[in-house]
């Protein structure tokens, strides 16, 4: 899955406003970066094969550390974890907001199950692999992508707050970049190598949490009062 993780994270912006959408767009996308990693290690294996699937070209050979349920556990508790002992003055709900990183980091094992073939194991390689196989039905794919993006994003519009606002043409630039980059990977041409695919997936994922920071920003006191707002 490709923009419902992100829809993901914009909703539980609006269940904890303290969290960055920043951190969140990381969150949710943990396992691909970590992916994207683990591949230029060589500690994980995928390999581009013309018409894989309907959406995807990439056939993942093998990829338990990122992309298994095991894997997404440990990842999600070491998000959580990270938050939590990241220097911060802002302590407030601080254990409950850790959770939600946990929680978001955890919702790509099972969104990634939903359009996977059968490849993403329960543990090691070798063990039982799910996937609904979405993937195979490209109407199927985007509507369930449009979906989950889709209620993500509506939450995340229609709860925004005097200290965090929707700032209509910061969020407009990443949801327009988050989908044009989506339908590129899907339409466009195939991938040079797996190496490209890796970086690209690195840089995309880092760069896109860096913008989301940017576009969700919380309004500064000097804003509120610019506003005629009080700082509560
Ligand atoms: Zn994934």
């Amino acid at each position: 899955m490709f923009l419902g993780h992100y829809g993901v994270a914009l909703a539980f912006k609006r269940v904890e406003p303290k969290l960055s959408l920043g951190t969140l767009f990381l969150a949710v996308q943990l396992p691909d970066l970590l992916w994207g990693i683990f591949l230029l290690l060589g500690w994980e294996h995928a390999r581009i094969v013309s018409g894989y699937t309907a959406i995807t070209p990439l056939e993942f050979l093998n990829y338990p550390i990122s992309h298994s349920l095991m894997g997404a556990l440990i990842w999600s508790v070491v998000a959580a974890a990270l938050y939590y002992s990241w220097p911060t003055r802002d302590t407030s709900r601080h254990w409950q907001a850790a959770a939600i990183v946990g929680l978001a980091a955890f919702s790509h094992y099972p969104l990634d199950v939903l359009v996977h073939i059968p490849d993403l194991p329960l543990t090691g390689n070798d063990s039982t692999k799910l996937g609904l196989g979405l993937w195979n039905d490209p109407a199927a794919t985007l509507v369930a992508e449009a979906l989950v993006f889709g209620a993500g994003l509506a939450f995340y519009m229609a709860r925004g707050s005097n200290r965090h606002p929707v700032r209509r043409g910061r969020i407009l630039t990443v949801l327009l970049l988050l989908i044009v980059t989506y339908l590129a990977s899907v339409y466009g041409p195939l991938p040079p190598s797996m190496t490209a695919v890796a970086i690209s997936d690195i840089v995309f994922i880092l760069a896109m949490a860096a913008l989301a920071g940017w576009a969700d920003r919380r309004a500064s006191s000097a804003e509120l009062e610019a506003r005629g707002l009080s700082h509560k």
